[in-house]
């Protein structure tokens, strides 16, 4: 038991590679490649579990039960974890239509399949349902239904989600980096690294989402103040790209070698670049931006990209 849990709840320390550097200002980007942590749990995502399922495990808890979209990370990672700790996992997943038709929708949609091979418990529900997940009634119904389980919300966010992602910096970076930039979602990553930065470092959020409301969400778990939230309002929001994303995305990984995902590091990598090119930052500024993993979903991604014919991801094969 002690030996398996070591297995996950060591991440072995991620490494940083030079992403850009541009000669005539002597700016420097790494990214920090926390999407190598574990080949089955996307980076950030295993940060926030680590905690919640010690927790679980130290109070013999057999049954984690979680919620997510049909293409979630956190779902993926979950499943993934509870599997290799031995745990039952119970997924509770927006879109009852999904499971009208259980063999198709695994068949069509890879997280899923993925989560379901695991041993993921997929439990479909209306979005009318899923929007009161976080009701004493809705637990009540789910506890009736499933028995004992350790709750984690949506996006894996909560008090012990942040010690883990309170993890990710290393001594190392907080010495060599003037900027630290981190996507966020539920802002659960972001408290974490701004909990852990130096307080002379700047720390850039690039939100998902558009609007400001993530600064509450970021200051429930943090005291500090001196962040920069930056908004997603180039793209038309939450999982909305362009042709001008995925061919960014398609060169850098060109130029690279580094796989970034179309919802949050795709998006953080280009809103930064754009601040470069117009000049938000000092020459010789060094700027590491933390990789948060989130691969798994590319495949999805690109099957819609395809059926619209659109430019997709062409680096899937490669990672
Ligand atoms: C979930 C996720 C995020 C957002 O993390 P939060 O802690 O919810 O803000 C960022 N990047 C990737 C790749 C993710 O999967």
């Amino acid at each position: 038991m002690e030996s398996e849990s070591t297995l996950l709840f060591h991440p072995t320390i991620a490494i940083n590679q030079r992403f850009k550097s541009f000669a005539d200002s002597g700016i420097i980007i790494d990214i920090k490649r926390e999407d190598l942590l574990h080949p089955q749990m996307s980076g950030n995502k295993l940060r926030k579990l680590k905690y919640n399922l010690k927790e679980a495990q130290d109070h013999g808890t057999k049954t984690i039960l979680t919620y997510g979209g049909a293409f979630s990370n956190h779902i993926a990672a979950t499943a993934a974890a509870c599997n290799i700790l031995g745990l039952k996992s119970i997924g509770v997943i927006r879109g009852e239509e999904l499971g009208v038709d259980l063999e198709k929708t695994l068949n069509q949609n890879k997280t899923l399949r993925t989560a379901h091979n695991y041993g993921m418990k997929l439990v479909f529900v209306t979005r009318e349902k899923y929007k009161l997940k976080d009701t004493a009634a809705s637990l009540r119904e789910y506890h009736r239904q499933f028995g004992k389980f350790y709750n984690i919300p949506e996006g894996g966010t909560n008090e012990l989600a942040i010690k883990g992602t309170q993890e990710i910096l290393t001594d190392f970076d907080l010495e060599n980096y003037d900027v630290i930039c981190v996507a966020a979602g539920t802002g659960g990553t972001a408290a974490g690294i701004i909990n852990s930065a130096g307080l002379d470092q700047k720390i850039i959020v690039f939100s998902a989402l558009k609007g400001d409301f993530l600064k509450d969400e970021i200051q429930k778990y943090t005291t500090r103040t001196d962040f920069t939230l930056v908004s997603e309002d180039y793209f038309g929001g939450y999982a909305r790209s362009s042709n001008e994303l995925i061919n960014y995305m398609n060169n850098s990984f060109r130029e690279s070698g580094i796989p970034l995902e179309p919802i949050y590091t795709g998006k953080m990598m280009y809103g930064l670049e754009q601040m470069v090119e117009v000049g938000a930052f000092n020459s010789k500024t060094r700027i590491l931006a933390v990789h948060t993993g989130g691969l798994q979903g590319i495949a999805g991604y690109n099957k819609r990209l395809i059926k619209k014919g659109l430019p997709y991801l062409q680096y899937e094969d490669d990672i």
